[in-house]
């Protein structure tokens, strides 16, 4: 088959939808849905996160082999190193050739502590993303795509070393990169710019979080080390007491991110749906791309 990093680069803009491990039924119902209502859309691929821990890691496995037999969608299994020996990622890659899933989002992951706490390593386990992309690479004919930061990973201590690790993690084979939610197309077109200086030439695909509620985009900003941008917040703090002029508002931001995001070069545009169609089909209504 074509690799990940031709179709992304097969002419037309790549669009792919990014889900969560169910917690219940309620959730798991939630998921089809959304995905049913996605599909649609023919994405080039739609990806399912990988928890910190527990029973949700197993949801990841039975989610995405369900997507492979049972859509028309390639899946995507996020996988990271946290708390797995190599016997276990073993097994894990087992798991997803038997289940014909052969395309994966590489990660470290976050400590299991949280984002701000300290990494810990694990018996005969692997440190860095990079090292997973080789290991997968090793042992499996997949397509591995891996993290990108706009404004750098929280824990990096430059841009130009941000630069070095996706360096090492093409290097290593990944083909394609996604990156952590962008606040500011000019932090996109920055990070390619970076990458391209020092070689890296992979398809980055701008991670999209579309503007519901400025709780929670604070909430998921803050925890990435970053500020909302003032000109994001200056548009949204006067409707706070009005929830549904600020989520129209936020939705128009968010599309006005994904046309400077295109307009200006990039591959494609990477959902987090947080299992939800809605917000993406009206993004995408309003970019004018139709089913
Ligand atoms: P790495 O590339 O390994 O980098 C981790 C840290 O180590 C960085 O600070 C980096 O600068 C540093 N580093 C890397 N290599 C070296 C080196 N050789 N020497 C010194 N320092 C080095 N988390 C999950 O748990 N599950 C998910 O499903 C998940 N999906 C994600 C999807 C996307 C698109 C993104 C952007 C993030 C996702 N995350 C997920 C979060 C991610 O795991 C964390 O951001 C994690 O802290 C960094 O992961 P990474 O793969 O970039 O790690």
């Amino acid at each position: 088959g074509r690799s990940m990093r031709e179709l992304i680069e097969s002419g037309e803009k790549s669009f792919s939808f990014e889900f969560f491990p169910p917690k219940d039924e309620a959730g798991e119902e939630r998921l089809w849905r959304a995905i049913t209502e996605l599909e649609p859309y023919r994405p080039t691929f739609v990806s399912v996160t990988y928890g910190a821990g527990g029973s949700s890691r197993d949801t990841t496995v039975r989610v995405t082999g369900r997507i492979a037999t049972e859509t028309s969608l390639t899946p995507v299994a996020h996988l990271t190193c946290v708390g797995h020996s190599r016997a276990e990622l073993l097994e894990i890659l087992d798991a997803y050739k038997d289940a014909g899933v052969d395309h994966f989002l590489a990660l470290r992951g976050d400590p299991p502590g949280g984002p701000h706490t300290e990494w810990v390593s694990t018996d005969d386990g692997l440190e860095y993303a990079s090292e997973l992309v080789a290991f997968i690479k090793e042992h499996y004919d997949a397509a591995v795509g891996i993290a990108a930061f706009p404004e750098g990973h929280v824990n990096s201590e430059s841009l130009e070393h941000d630069a070095q690790v996706l360096k090492a993690k093409a290097d290593a084979g990944a083909e394609f990169a996604v990156t952590e939610m962008v606040l500011r197309a000019s932090d996109y077109f920055a990070l390619v710019e970076r990458a391209r200086a020092i070689g890296v030439d992979m398809p980055i695909i701008p991670g999209i979080m579309p503007i519901l509620s400025l709780r929670s985009m604070n909430r998921m900003v803050e925890l990435s080390g970053r500020v909302m941008p003032r000109e994001v917040t200056s548009r949204l703090e006067p409707l706070a007491e009005t929830p549904d002029l600020l989520r129209a508002e936020g939705i128009r931001i968010s599309t006005e991110l994904c046309d400077e995001l295109l307009a200006g070069g990039a591959p494609g545009l990477h959902f987090y749906t947080l299992n939800f169609s809605r917000a993406t089909r009206e993004i995408f209504q309003a970019l004018q791309i139709t089913v």
